[in-house]
């Protein structure tokens, strides 16, 4: 956890089984899918997800008149906590290791309790290391932290891409990448679905050969005589009802009211003449 030593000397303050970079769409939606398979997740991002810029998202599947943006985002992170995964703000700055020796991550900025706080731009806060026998990178931009590895990273425009394998896979044991940093379409739902995949990647070769995380209704598989597969679940009526109400619950306080955050925009126009950073939708 914190630790109120000086940004030189690292700390290291924590042990995880995986360590996601980048909690935006892809990292958090990956998060979701390890944390479920009971991978001790920890994700650790640096800022916004460039999806709180959108004004409004209207493209994502299951939202037919759309939604605000940032609530799609604290809704991504709430269903990965949820789910189990830990969840610390902080930039990863140098990732060193194998996955035979495990892997360690140094990471400046403070530990906030929301991104929208910013904090992890506060070079000021401890630094501070994190090890994990896996990860899965999702930072996009940003791919510096790679530079130990034989990966190969394209930079353009100031952006990073980071050649990704086969499903999600980088070439390195235990490393793993997803979403807009391993190229892929510039779309929520495709980085959501990337960040899946290379989620359900990591969790076959962690030696689960058959693996969909499905939650079906009571007798599915057990009524036909079949073993309930890894990962998926069978739920009796009153079970059922239980989680509808829960959602239905969550949705309504969720949708309660508009989102109080303000829209921020492209980084460069936020200190011009319209002081875009206060600028409102
Ligand atoms: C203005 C705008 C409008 C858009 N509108 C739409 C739309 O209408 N529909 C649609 O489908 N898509 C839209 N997109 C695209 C969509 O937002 C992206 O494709 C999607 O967010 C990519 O997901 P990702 O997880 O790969 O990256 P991101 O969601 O950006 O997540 C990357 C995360 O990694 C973090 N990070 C970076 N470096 C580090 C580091 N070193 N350490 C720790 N964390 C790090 C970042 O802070 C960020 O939170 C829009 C994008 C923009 C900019």
């Amino acid at each position: 956890m914190a630790s109120s030593q000086s940004t030189t000397a690292a700390t290291t303050s924590g042990q995880h089984e995986l360590l996601i970079i980048g909690g935006g769409v892809a990292g958090l939606t990956a998060a979701t899918f390890t944390a479920r398979a009971g991978i001790e997740t920890m994700v650790i991002n640096d800022g916004e997800t460039v999806l709180r810029r959108n004004a409004h998202l209207e493209n994502i599947p299951g939202f037919p008149a759309g939604v605000n943006p940032r609530r799609f985002a604290d809704m991504l992170r709430a269903q990965a906590t949820r789910n189990g995964a830990e969840y610390q703000t902080g930039t990863v700055t140098e990732l060193t290791g194998s996955a035979e020796k495990g892997f360690t991550a140094t990471i400046t900025g403070g530990q906030a309790s929301s991104d929208t706080e910013r904090e992890a731009d506060d070079e000021s806060k401890p630094t501070r290391e994190l090890t994990a026998g896996q990860v899965l990178t999702a930072s996009f931009p940003d791919a510096d932290y790679l530079d130990e590895f034989d990966i190969d990273i394209r930079d353009t425009d100031g952006k990073q891409y980071a050649e990704a394998g086969e499903l999600g896979r980088t070439g390195v044991d235990g490393l793993y990448v997803a979403g807009r940093l391993a190229e892929r379409y510039h779309q929520a739902v495709i980085a959501a679905g990337d960040g899946a995949e290379a989620a359900i990647t990591l969790i076959h070769d962690n030696d689960i050969p058959f693996y969909n995380d499905w939650v079906a209704p009571e007798g599915y598989w057990t009524d036909r005589g079949r073993e309930v597969p890894p990962g998926c679940e069978e739920i009796d009526p009153t079970e059922q009802r239980a989680r509808q109400e829960a959602a239905m619950a969550a949705m309504q306080e969720y949708f309660a009211a508009p989102h109080d955050q303000q829209q921020r925009t492209f980084p460069s126009l936020v200190d011009d003449e319209r002081n875009r950073l206060d600028w409102e939708p």
